[in-house]
C-alpha cells in the first residue's frame, strides 16, 4: 500500500473569483456574520491568539471595530485571565465588577490603582457596601499620601442608581447631577456596578462594537488541552471570557476529541471554538462533539513551518471548501485561519465558505499588537511577529500546541509597522465591501454563490501590478 491521491488542492493565490451581475452598492452591503452559532460579529475579523498579536489592547480595539480578539495563552493562567478582565472592564456600559478600595486604603494606593487602570474615580466599599467614592479631584491637593481614603472621599450625597438601570436612564442621571460616575447599588446598599460618563460617550463612537448583553466588549481566549486545561478555562470564565478557543495544531487528535466533551460539560453555557483542522472528517467529528465553530488551517500561516517539517496540510482554499461542506447541514460556522496576507484573501476565504477570518501577520504590525516598534538602520519601522511554535515563543512557556521543543514549527521575524489597528481594519472592511459589489453579494453568506477559476502563474502575475516600476519598488531600490 502507498499514500492515495486525493486530488488537486488550491490555495488563495491559485484562484480568482468570477464577477457576477450585480446591483449592489458597496457602502450598503452587510458585513456582519456569525462567529459561532450564537455569537454575531459586525465585521468578520478575528485577531490571532499569538503573543505578538493579541493581548487586551488588541482585543479591545478589535471589539470596538466590530470584530474580536483572542487572548493568547503564552501567559500564566493569572496573567491571561487578567488580560480578559481588562477587556471586560474597559469602556463597557455597566462595569459589573468595578475596581474598589476599602475606606482604610491609603491615598497612595488609590493613586496607584487610578494610574494602573487609567481611571479617575474609585468606589469605596466595606464588606461590599458602598461607603463613598474617591476621585482624582479628591487627591489632587493632598500632599500626605499616607492619609486614609475615608478621610478625603465623598461620603454624603453620593448619587447612586438601582440595579437594572438602562444606559439612557443612567445618562439622564449623570447629566442631571453633573457627575461622572454612577455607582449601581442593590437594596442592601451593596455595590453591584458602576456606570461612567467616559464609557457612555465612548459607546457612541463605536456603534458597531461587539458587545455582550451587559454592554461589555466581547473577548475570546485560547486554551490548550494539557494538564491545566480546566484550571485555565475556569479562571478565564471567572474573568468573563465569552468564548473559549481550543487552540491546537491538529484538532483531529484523540487528546482533543477527549477534551472537547469535558469542556462542554464543565462550561455548558460558554461558546466553544475548536481548531485547527483541514479536512471534512475532522470538521464533522468536532461538530458532533458540540463545537460552536471550527477553525480551519493546517500549515497555512505566514510564520508556519509545519508543512516543511511534516509535509502535512491542505492548501487553504481547498481546506475551507472541504470543511465548510462538512459543516453545511449543522450550520456551525467555519473560521479561516492562516495565510490571509492580502485583503483579497479574506474575500476568497469567505467565498470558500468561512464565516469569518483570523488574522496574524496582517495585524501584527499595528500599535495595539504587543511589543515595541523596531527601527532598522535605514529608518524603516517594523514590529516583531513570530510563530507560537517558534523557538522564541516556545521558550516563554513549554508550549503544548506545537508539540516538541526540538522541532520548531514556526519562525520569528518582523512585519512592517502599520499604525493603529482601527486604520487597518477600516481598509480591510472597505476592500471587502468593494469585492462584494463585484459579486452582487448583499451579505457575506452570498459570497458562497460565486464561481471561481483556477489560474496559472501567468494569471497570478497579471493580477498584480506588472511591467511598471511602482513607487513602492522605487523605494526599495534606493
Ligand atoms: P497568518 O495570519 O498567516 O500570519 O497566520 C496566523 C495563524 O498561524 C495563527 O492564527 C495560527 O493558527 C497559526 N500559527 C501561529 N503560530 C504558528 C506556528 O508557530 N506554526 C504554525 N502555525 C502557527
Amino acid at each position: 500500500m502507498a499514500a492515495r491521491f486525493r486530488g488537486l488542492a488550491l490555495t488563495f493565490d491559485d484562484i480568482l473569483l468570477e464577477p457576477s451581475a450585480s446591483s449592489v452598492i458597496p457602502s450598503e452591503v452587510k458585513v456582519s456574520t456569525n462567529l459561532t452559532k450564537k455569537i454575531k460579529l459586525n465585521v468578520p475579523l478575528i485577531s490571532a491568539a499569538m503573543d505578538t498579536v493579541t493581548e487586551s489592547s488588541m482585543a479591545i480595539s478589535m471589539a470596538k471595530m466590530g470584530g474580536i480578539g483572542v487572548i493568547h495563552r503564552n501567559l500564566t493562567i493569572d496573567d491571561q485571565a487578567g488580560q480578559v478582565r481588562k477587556v471586560k472592564r474597559s469602556e463597557s456600559g455597566v462595569i459589573t465588577d468595578p475596581i474598589t478600595l476599602s475606606p482604610q486604603a491609603t491615598l497612595e494606593e488609590a493613586n496607584m490603582l487610578m494610574s494602573e487602570h487609567n481611571i479617575s474615580g474609585i468606589p469605596v466599599v466595606n464588606d461590599h457596601r458602598l461607603k463613598g467614592i474617591v476621585t482624582e479631584r479628591d487627591l489632587r491637593l493632598e500632599t500626605n499620601l499616607s492619609k486614609k481614603v475615608e478621610e478625603v472621599m465623598t461620603k454624603s450625597q453620593v448619587i447612586t442608581t438601582k440595579v437594572g438601570t438602562t444606559l439612557p436612564q443612567a445618562e439622564k442621571i449623570l447629566k442631571k447631577y453633573k457627575i461622572e460616575k454612577l455607582p449601581v447599588v442593590d437594596k442592601k446598599g451593596q455595590l453591584k456596578g458602576l456606570i461612567t460618563w467616559k464609557d457612555l460617550s465612548k459607546i457612541k463612537m463605536y456603534p458597531a462594537a461587539s458587545k455582550d448583553e451587559n454592554g461589555r466588549f466581547l473577548v475570546a481566549a485560547a486554551i490548550g488541552v494539557g494538564n491545566d486545561m480546566l484550571q485555565r478555562s475556569t479562571a478565564l470564565v471567572a474573568a468573563g471570557v465569552d468564548i473559549l478557543i481550543v487552540d491546537t495544531s491538529h484538532a483531529h487528535h484523540k487528546n482533543i476529541l477527549k477534551a472537547v466533551p469535558l469542556l462542554r460539560k464543565a462550561f455548558p453555557n460558554k461558546e466553544l471554538i475548536v481548531g485547527n483542522v483541514a479536512t471534512a472528517s475532522a470538521t464533522a467529528a468536532l461538530i458532533k462533539l458540540g463545537a460552536d465553530a471550527v477553525k480551519v488551517g493546517i500549515g497555512s500561516g505566514s510564520i508556519c513551518t509545519t508543512r516543511d517539517v511534516a509535509a502535512v496540510g491542505v492548501p487553504q482554499f481547498t481546506a475551507i471548501l472541504e470543511c465548510s461542506k462538512a459543516a453545511k447541514n449543522s450550520r456551525v460556522p467555519m473560521i479561516a485561519d492562516g495565510g490571509i496576507v492580502f485583503p483579497a484573501d479574506i474575500v476568497k476565504a469567505l467565498a470558500a465558505g468561512a464565516s469569518s477570518v483570523m488574522l496574524g501577520s496582517l495585524l501584527a504590525g499595528t500599535d495595539e499588537a504587543p511589543g515595541d516598534i523596531i527601527i532598522s538602520s535605514d529608518g524603516r519601522r517594523y514590529k516583531k511577529y513570530r510563530g507560537m511554535g517558534s523557538y522564541e515563543a516556545i521558550k516563554v512557556r513549554g508550549n503544548d500546541r506545537y508539540f516538541q521543543k526540538e522541532v520548531p514549527e514556526g519562525v520569528s521575524g518582523k512585519v512592517p509597522y502599520k499604525g493603529s489597528v482601527s486604520g487597518v481594519v477600516k481598509k480591510l472592511v472597505a476592500s471587502l465591501r468593494t469585492a462584494m459589489g463585484y459579486y452582487g453579494a448583499n451579505e457575506i453568506h452570498d459570497l458562497c454563490n460565486t464561481q471561481y477559476w483556477q489560474i496559472t502563474g501567468a494569471g497570478m502575475k497579471e493580477s498584480h501590478p506588472h511591467t511598471v516600476i511602482t513607487d513602492a519598488d522605487e523605494e526599495t531600490f534606493h
